[in-house]
C-alpha cells in the first residue's frame, strides 16, 4: 500500500482513537496501515527503550499473542513523558518490515550472498585478526549507533580498548 501523509494521518487519528479509549495517552497499532480490531484487555504493555535514535525515550509495545501490534510513549519515562517522534511510532512496525534483513549477506564473486550470521561473523573475526597480525592493532575500528544500548556500548568499547589495544571506537554517527 502506498502511504500518502493524508492516510498516514488517517491511519494515526483510527487507531489512536482505539487505544485512547484504554489509557489516558494515545497509541498507535498497526496492521498493515489498516485498523485492527483486538478485544479490550487483549493488549498487553510492556516497557522498553525506543531503539530508532540515540534520544532515549520510553515506549510502551503493546503485544497480543506472540505480536507487537501497538507502540505508545511512556509517560512515565522522564524523557520523553509520554511523547514520541514519527520514528518512536514506527519503530515496532519495522520489525514486520517485508524487506527487513533476516540473515547476513557476504560478497562472493562479486555477487551479495544470503549467508548464516556464524559463518559472517568467522568472516569478520578472521579478517580483523589478519589485519591486525599485518598491520597493528590500529588497523581495525568499530562503528557504532545511537541504536546501541548501553550494554552494546560496554562490550564493544571494552573489546576494542581493552582487548584489542586501540582507541578507534566510534559510538555514533559522527564520521
Ligand atoms: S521517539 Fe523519536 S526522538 Fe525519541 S528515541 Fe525514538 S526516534 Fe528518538
Amino acid at each position: 500500500m502506498t502511504i500518502t501523509r493524508r492516510n498516514f494521518i488517517r491511519s494515526m487519528a483510527l487507531n489512536s482513537a482505539a487505544i485512547a479509549a484504554a489509557t489516558m495517552f494515545p497509541g498507535i497499532s498497526f496492521a498493515s496501515w489498516k485498523p485492527i480490531d483486538l478485544p479490550a484487555g487483549s493488549i498487553q504493555w510492556s516497557k522498553t527503550p525506543c531503539r530508532f535514535c540515540g534520544t532515549g525515550c520510553g515506549l510502551l509495545v503493546g503485544v497480543s499473542g506472540e505480536k507487537a501490534v501497538a507502540v505508545k510513549g511512556d509517560p512515565n519515562c522522564s524523557v520523553n513523558k509520554g511523547l514520541c517522534c514519527v520514528k518512536g511510532y514506527h519503530s515496532v512496525q519495522i520489525l514486520y518490515g517485508k524487506d527487513r534483513f533476516k540473515t547476513a549477506y557476504v560478497r562472493k564473486n562479486g555477487k551479495m550472498v544470503p549467508t548464516p550470521i556464524k559463518e559472517a561473523l568467522d568472516l569478520v573475526a578472521r579478517q580483523m585478526k589478519a589485519s591486525i597480525d599485518e598491520k597493528g592493532k590500529d588497523a581495525v575500528s568499530i562503528y557504532g549507533s545511537g541504536q546501541w544500548s548501553i550494554p552494546d556500548g560496554y562490550a564493544a568499547s571494552k573489546f576494542f580498548k581493552g582487548c584489542i589495544g586501540t582507541n578507534n571506537v566510534e559510538a555514533n554517527a559522527r564520521l
